[in-house]
């Protein structure tokens, strides 16, 4: 088996080199991730720029790991495109702090794990609900188990699974659900300042709002179990589709060329 990790939360953070000692027992290990912190950076690419990536020692013996100066998504597609090819599993991860709800969309581990899922990878997301977190153990055995079962077991290929682990000692969690991705919002606010030229905005987040609703990832991690969520690509708002096709006629007729003269174009 050959598994490509990377993650949003730079070369040195501890939760990818725990996912590499994880998968090194079953996998050949290869490491690509920006060489510093990127979280919230989502599908961002880097387009304008060319992206230099380091061939680095590995804190994990036997790995072969590079740091990209980009972000996730663009290691990602790096190592699968040019640095290390084709692979059996994609793992983003393990990440300090959650990734539920509609933070999914803006999150640099999922972000990375899409590139490998659009390519016909299998990908995981993976993440601990804490941004410090103190139990990688029972997250570290679940990842190995996890990447067997979806690289040789007989779930439909491929698989982009986004995976949520409480952080609590092993023996302390109330079991594994499989979730479909919930709600959970964050309240952005801007700050504002100046440096006596000019002035200048920041985004903070605030607390998240949870929307808790049966079955959905938000919920089954407060509730103490490990999430896990079949995600895949398609957004379409299949409920607004009927209605949208019954205005159609109406935006139609912007189509229509314009009567008079001065309308021309
Ligand atoms: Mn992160």
């Amino acid at each position: 088996m050959k598994v490509l990790i990377s993650n949003d939360d730079g070369f040195y953070s501890p939760g990818i080199w725990k996912a590499a000692e994880a998968l090194k027992p079953i996998a050949e290990v290869f490491v690509c991730c920006p060489d510093r912190e990127q979280s919230g950076v989502g599908t961002c690419l880097t387009l304008h720029a060319p992206i230099r990536a380091d061939s680095r020692a590995p804190l994990v013996e036997g790995v072969t790991a590079y740091a990209v100066e980009g972000t996730p998504a663009d290691s990602v597609i790096l190592a699968l495109e040019s640095l290390v090819g084709p692979v059996d599993l994609v793992v983003s991860g393990i990440n300090n702090g959650a990734n539920m709800g509609e933070d999914v969309l803006v999150s640099g581990t999922c972000g990375a794990a899409l590139q490998g899922y659009v390519r016909g990878y299998n990908a995981i997301a993976i993440s601990i609900v804490s941004l410090h977190p103190q139990h990688y153990g029972p997250t570290v055995s679940l990842l190995r188990a996890l990447a067997e079962e979806v690289v040789s077991g007989d779930l439909a290929k491929p698989l982009f699974l986004n995976v949520n682990v409480p952080d609590r000692a092993a023996g302390s969690l109330s079991g594994i659900e499989i979730t479909h991705m919930g709600r959970r919002s964050y309240t952005e606010v801007v700050k504002e300042g100046d440096d006596g030229k000019r002035k200048w905005y920041w985004i903070a987040r605030s607390k998240p709002v949870h929307h808790e609703s049966e079955g959905a990832d938000v919920s089954a991690v407060l509730a103490g179990r490990v999430s896990i969520t079949p995600l895949q690509t398609v957004l379409t708002n299949h409920e607004a589709l009927p209605g949208l096709r019954s205005v159609v006629k109406d935006l139609a007729r912007a189509l229509a060329p314009a009567e008079g003269p001065s309308a021309a174009d």
